[in-house]
Formats: C-alpha cells, sequence, structure tokens
C-alpha cells in the first residue's frame, strides 16, 4: 500500500465554481487562470472541468504545450509574456496568446515577423509596479502595436494590487478605462478579487484563478462563504500511530508540545515535504470526519502530531483532512501566516492527485 497521503480533487466542484464565477461575470469571457500546474491540482486534472472556459492562462511554456497536448483548441493567455525572442517560435507553433510588458517585445515581434499576426495582451502598469507599460506611455505604445504588422487583435491588461479592499481598484481601473476609450481597444483586468467585489471591472475578459479553487482571493475564507464556492482540493491522510501523552512529556521536534495532562496523540502521515506548512503553528485545526481537533508540536518533514484525546474511537488508519471541504484552506493558511494561494500551490509531487467526480 502506498503511503496514505493523497490530494483528492473535486472535479464537481471546480465546474460548480466556474459556474459561478462566470455567472458573475456576465458578459465577459472567462480565462481560467491554471498557472503553477492549475495552482497545485495538475493541469491535466482540472481541464475535463474546464470546458466551458472560454480560454486558459498561465505562464509556462511548458504547461501551454502540456495543456495543448492535453487537447485544448481554444486560446491560451501568457501572463507573463515571453522571456526571449526565441520563444516567439513556440508561441506560433501551439497559438498563443502572449502578453507584451516591455518595450523589446515590441521589437522581437517586429523582428520576427509572422505568417499570421499575434494576438498580444498590452499590459499596462497601473500601480502594481511589476510588468507593464507606464499610463503615460500607453498610447504612443498601443499606437506602435496598432501599426504594426506582426500584431493582429490587441487587448489591453493591467493587473490591481489592492482589489481585495473596498476602495483598491477605482484609480487604476479609471486610469486603464481612459486608455480604453482613447485607443477602442478592450480590456481584461479583473483577477478574481476584482470579479467578486468590483462589478465595474468584469467586463471584455476576466481572468479569475483562485476562487476557481474554492479558495479565498482576499486569504480569508468568511469573505467568499456566502457565494456558494467549493473547496477543490481535500488535503487527507491517515493515523499511523497513536502515543499516550503523560503530563509533562512532550511531542514532535524541539519538545515544544507539553502534555498538562493524559493526553492522546495520533500521528498522521504528512509533514512539510508534502507541502504541509513548517509555520503552521501547534494548534493548527484538522478535521476528523468534519469535526475539528488540533496539530500539536512542530511539524516535521513526514508527520505531523495530532490530539486525539477527545476521539477515543479513533486509531491507527483513522482518516484525518488537512484542508479541503470541512476545513478551508484559508484557515490553515491563516495558522501559518500565509494565504491559501501558497498553500494549494506548494503542495508537493510527492502527493497523488486522485481525482474524484
Ligand atoms: C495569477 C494571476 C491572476 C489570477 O489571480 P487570482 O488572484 O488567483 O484570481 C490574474 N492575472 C494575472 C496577471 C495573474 O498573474
Amino acid at each position: 500500500m502506498p503511503r496514505p497521503i493523497r490530494a483528492e480533487i473535486n472535479l464537481r466542484a471546480l465546474k460548480h465554481n466556474l459556474h459561478r464565477v462566470a455567472a458573475l461575470a456576465g458578459d465577459a469571457q472567462l480565462w481560467a487562470v491554471i498557472k503553477a500546474n492549475a495552482y497545485g491540482h495538475g493541469i491535466e486534472n482540472v481541464l475535463p472541468a474546464l470546458g466551458s472556459a472560454s480560454g486558459l492562462a498561465l505562464l509556462d511554456f511548458d504547461e501551454a504545450v502540456r495543456a495543448r497536448e492535453s487537447g485544448w483548441t481554444r486560446p491560451i493567455l501568457l501572463l507573463e509574456g515571453f522571456f526571449h525572442p526565441a520563444d516567439l517560435k513556440l508561441i506560433e507553433r501551439y497559438q498563443l496568446t502572449t502578453a507584451v510588458h516591455s518595450e523589446w517585445q515590441l521589437n522581437a515581434l517586429e523582428t520576427y515577423r509572422p505568417a499570421v499576426p499575434f494576438p498580444v495582451y498590452l499590459k499596462i502598469n497601473t500601480g502594481m509596479n511589476r510588468l507593464g507599460f507606464p499610463v503615460e506611455q500607453a498610447l504612443r505604445i498601443c499606437q506602435l502595436a496598432q501599426r504594426s504588422k506582426a500584431i493582429g487583435d490587441i487587448t489591453l491588461m493591467s493587473h490591481f494590487s489592492r482589489a481585495d479592499e473596498k476602495e483598491g481598484v477605482s484609480e487604476p481601473e479609471a486610469a486603464i478605462r481612459h486608455i480604453a476609450d482613447e485607443t477602442g481597444l478592450p480590456l481584461c483586468i479583473a483577477n478574481s478579487a476584482a470579479t467578486l467585489w468590483h462589478h465595474e471591472t468584469r467586463n471584455g475578459w476576466v481572468r479569475p484563478g483562485i476562487i476557481l479553487y474554492g479558495a479565498s482571493p482576499s486569504g480569508v475564507f468568511n469573505d467568499i462563504s456566502n457565494l456558494g464556492v467549493q473547496p477543490v482540493m481535500s488535503l487527507k491522510s491517515e493515523v499511523i500511530a497513536v502515543q499516550p501523552l503523560r503530563p509533562g512529556s512532550s511531542v514532535g521536534y524541539g519538545g515544544r508540545y507539553i502534555a498538562t495532562g493524559e493526553e492522546r496523540i495520533g500521528i498522521v502521515a504528512c509533514g512539510y515535504a508534502d507541502g504541509y506548512p513548517r509555520q503552521a503553528a501547534s494548534g493548527t485545526p484538522v478535521s476528523i470526519n468534519g469535526r475539528l481537533t488540533q496539530t500539536r508540536g512542530t511539524v516535521s518533514m513526514d508527520m505531523i502530531a495530532i490530539d486525539l484525546t477527545a476521539f477515543p474511537q479513533a486509531g491507527i488508519g483513522t482518516g484525518v483532512e488537512l484542508w479541503g471541504e470541512h476545513l478551508p484552506v484559508d484557515t490553515v493558511a491563516g495558522h501559518a501566516g500565509t494565504i491559501g494561494y501558497e498553500l494549494l500551490s506548494a503542495v508537493t509531487p510527492r502527493v497523488p492527485r486522485i481525482i474524484v467526480d
């Protein structure tokens, strides 16, 4: 038998979430963001549930090729564009839509002279200050692109730094909308947070990621609990040993958890080498059949300890959910000082992904 850890990928939940988000997006078309191996879920695993998306967005060529080889024929958007002029061969061969965020990329397109002009997403920097042309240069860049024989359809793209805040998009949204009005170009600006919370950004195309997987763009599950989205990944394992603890005895590296009374500890086959965060403090919730208990002590590479004192029936072989259906990944992430995005995408390759539908 294999080690009992697994990440169950619930395709019914993913389809359901996609429908919920598409309904919110109204007339806008939807790029399903599947970067980082579909936020850890596995690109090949999730594709069968994404049939109603208009396109896929990601950033590694390797992932784009995998999506094509899995039979995806609709558009694929490269969110970071291309990294070297030589990449244009792949873009042409696999019919990818590329972001263009720097002038060297425009020059590279011009030099390449494709047989069929490339569709591009011109990325405008509206305040995130990572990628994109400055707002002040945007009209000149749009003109350059519109005149280029190497470039076909053009869409304006920008990414918000504070879309999870109430007033977080008003300035950048106004800036990019002005450019769209001046140039007549369509827009693609909404990530999950903007799609959920900023109605005015849902036009042209939206590009939600995390919400499709049932986790919160703000990192706080309560912010999405009324939406009816469902967690797609459930990280599960089993108790592989039971340790009675005497008052004063400890469990795990550093002896950092010390029992105050007689306690029953379960050892679960899941550790940081599986992607469970070592930063998760002693007391992080875990679920047994929907009932919560807590971790005890330091997360090891391959194991964690949990409190079974109130679970007399639990023993070797008892199933434990680390996050998922009964316990939002956002909640576990909060105990580790991070967000669900990081936990989902950090599940390591040694954890088998098992599809449930
Ligand atoms: C990751 C990413 C998204 C999706 O973001 P979520 O917060 O997961 O919805 C959208 N656009 C760009 C450019 C991204 O890098």
